[in-house]
């Protein structure tokens, strides 16, 4: 059995496998797929995830700091891998020790790496309207003036949408101006005789909601989707995509007993019993990463059955009122993502429930957590 004794992560290969067919299905051919693989691959173990996207043929990651990057290289993940986020000076030799690619996050970081001496290998980042990393669309001799730093071997250019999970005509509006303000860019620096760099601009949405982008790119950035979840399901969609969840989340029920009518459970006693009603302690809390804002408003499975959340999520414990099934037992699974019997809770469910989103769900999922692939 894969199940573990007090919490863990179920893996699922065969659903990331159709995750990625579908966005493969999704991009013109000649356009990879570049996972971003950041957060401990969105909870799901950056190594685990990095192999078996290897083992699919994939042969670029990105991640947001260098050591995720040194982290999958020490694996053995071979391929680009992109750092999107700034790296630190001090921090540079890792960058070359593990053969990573740096984003230049502006001008002036630029030429801060192109002071460091040595050669580094870097995409361009260009700020098209979300004004958090990326020279200036506007700024076109700063951007061109990169490619004169001798020390910056610059192999890719690429930007961020910030509006694509939207359908409204306003958000995709702003789509497309953040997508004719990055190809200008790429117009002129090809125009220049600037050749050799690839271009990407899409995350999940900006693939998902790709038919309204005019640009041919050599990467996409699949995060949140290929994990077969979506940010908020209730976005409406541009259509229906069949995305399969790679993850499932379990816990023992370790306590099970009866609380009287009147009495409380839990710190501060923030549940109470209306009736007498039983109740099960489950070896999960907000350190493996349930949000406390599940106190009193979560849910899981056990046995099919939809149990509540009762009382304040504890840091590695929680209680679930589990009165309607019959004779649960301490050793018994609670699942919170994922199917028990003909029932499942998808982590969209979970982060909506949480006032949250599914990312931010799933990149909390703590290291105290067995993952298994199943
Ligand atoms: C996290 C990230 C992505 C992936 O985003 P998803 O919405 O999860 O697909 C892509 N690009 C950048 C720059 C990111 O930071």
């Amino acid at each position: 059995m894969y199940e573990k004794g007090r919490a863990w992560i179920e893996l699922n290969q065969a659903h990331l496998r159709h995750n990625l067919q579908v966005f493969q299905e999704l991009l013109p051919g000649k356009c990879l797929l570049m996972p971003a693989v950041k957060a401990n691959a969105y909870g799901h173990g950056a190594v685990w995830m990095g192999r078996a996207l290897q083992q699919m043929g994939v042969r670029h990651y990105c991640v947001a700091c260098v050591a995720e990057g040194m982290e999958l290289r020490k694996a053995g993940i071979k391929g680009e891998i992109l750092v999107l986020g700034y790296t630190h000076p001090k921090d540079l030799d890792q960058l070359r020790e593990y053969g990573l690619t740096q984003t230049i996050v502006d001008y002036a970081y630029g030429k801060e790496l192109a002071s460091y001496g040595k050669e580094l290998q870097v995409h361009v980042g260009i700020d098209t309207g979300m004004h958090r990393l990326g020279e200036d669309s506007g700024h076109f001799s700063k951007i061109r003036g990169l490619w004169e730093f001798e020390n910056l071997r610059i192999t890719g250019v690429f930007s961020h949408l910030c509006t694509s999970d939207g359908v409204s005509r306003k958000e995709q509006e702003f789509v497309r101006l953040q997508e004719q303000r990055f190809l200008q860019v790429v117009r002129r620096l090809r125009a220049e005789g600037k050749k050799g760099f690839a271009t990407h601009l899409q995350g999940s949405y900006g693939i998902l909601h790709g038919a309204n982008l005019s640009g041919h790119y050599q990467y996409a950035r699949a995060g949140i989707a290929l994990y077969g979840a979506l940010s908020e399901p209730s976005k409406p969609l541009r259509k229906q995509f069949v995305l399969k969840p790679v993850l499932a989340l379990k816990a023992r029920i370790t306590c099970v007993r009866e609380v009287l009518q009147g009495e409380g459970a839990g710190y501060g006693l923030a549940w109470r019993a209306k009736e007498t009603r039983k109740i099960a302690a489950v070896s999960i809390g907000y350190a493996d990463g349930i949000p406390r804002t599940l106190s009193n408003q979560g849910c899981a499975l056990i046995r099919g059955e939809e149990v509540p959340v009762v009382g304040r999520v504890c840091m590695d414990q929680l209680l679930l009122d589990v009165t309607k099934v019959s004779d649960v037992c301490p050793g018994e699974v609670a699942v919170f993502i994922g199917k028990s019997q003909d029932r499942e809770i998808r982590v969209e469910e979970m982060a909506k429930r949480a006032g949250t989103i599914s990312n931010e769900i799933l990149s909390g999922l703590g290291d105290r957590l067995c993952r298994i692939a199943v």
